[in-house]
């Protein structure tokens, strides 16, 4: 366990085979987050991602995954002296390419021998596969869901998620579309600005035209540096632009600072650097 000066708690957790998960629970003044993994490494190549590096290894099991939060559960009566109050599936792995695994987990952590914890505190975070994406609205699943879309324009988002391009923009909004009528929940659009990458106006427009066709939100995320130079943060003058711009234009739209940053145990880190 590493811990972060702003409280962040980072895990390397062994797995029988030796291989290597991280989980991160992070406290604020009324919640204690935990941030799940669902595959050792990752099968995408988000080229912005140090988890991307490691390939995938293999899924982790619902067992894995289930002990996982547990164990953070524990931690964090421990440390913050209450239990967890969300989850949030966003560290190693891509959840929908686990599916059966975290939904099985899922159904442990709700259950009332289990976790009991309430659907509505748990978040599955994809970058986005259009076919599980309507897959679980039709499993009538109770979480939330969130998108890690950084780009509403095809050829920019290929270039930071190069297996985009197999789930091209269009795919993506008609089965989030489906999602919605289905669950009737909203969905939130988790967006890193990059400098020189999506900080230009018709990268703004391109994003109230995708948010405007599904209820939804948006999550500017602080970047992480991974040791790639062509990765900066936007200026704050970039932000301030894409948040005044999605306001005036009806998008709900919040700012969150990056937690844990010290320890490489903020978003887009994850990547056993502790082994
Ligand atoms: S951002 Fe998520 S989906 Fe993309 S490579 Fe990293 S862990 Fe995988």
């Amino acid at each position: 366990m590493q811990r972060s000066k702003d409280g962040t708690l980072k895990n390397a957790v062994r797995l029988h085979d030796g291989l290597i998960l991280e989980s991160v629970l992070i406290p604020t003044k009324n919640r204690t987050t935990a941030c799940v993994s669902s595959q050792v490494g990752c099968s995408l190549d988000c080229v912005f991602c140090a988890t991307a590096a490691l390939k995938r290894m293999r899924n982790l099991n619902a067992d894995e995954i289930y002990d996982q939060v547990v164990a953070m559960d524990k931690q964090s009566k421990l440390y913050f002296k209450r239990s967890l109050s969300n989850i949030v599936f966003m560290g190693m792995g891509e959840p929908l390419l686990n599916y059966k695994n975290v939904l099985l987990a899922i159904d442990k952590i709700t259950d009332p021998d289990g976790l009991a914890m309430s659907p509505r505190r748990i978040t599955l975070s994809t970058s986005g596969i259009p076919k599980m994406i309507k897959k679980m609205a039709d499993d009538k699943v109770k979480f939330d869901l969130a998108v890690s879309l950084h780009s509403a324009r095809q050829e920019v988002r290929e270039k930071i998620m190069p297996f985009a391009n197999k789930f091209p923009l269009n795919d993506l909004s008609k089965s989030l579309a489906y999602w919605y009528q289905y669950t009737k929940k909203q969905i939130t659009f988790e967006y890193v600005i990059w400098e020189g990458i999506n900080d230009k106006k018709e990268d703004i427009h391109a994003l109230i035209k995708f948010c405007h066709q599904i209820p939804s939100k948006v999550n500017l995320i602080q970047y992480n540096s991974i040791d790639d130079p062509s990765f900066k943060q936007a200026n704050n003058s970039a932000i301030a632009l894409y948040m005044n711009v999605l306001e005036k234009n009806n998008i709900t739209v919040t700012f969150r600072r990056s937690r844990g940053k010290d320890i490489d145990a903020a978003c887009g880190q994850l990547a056993n650097k502790t082994q």
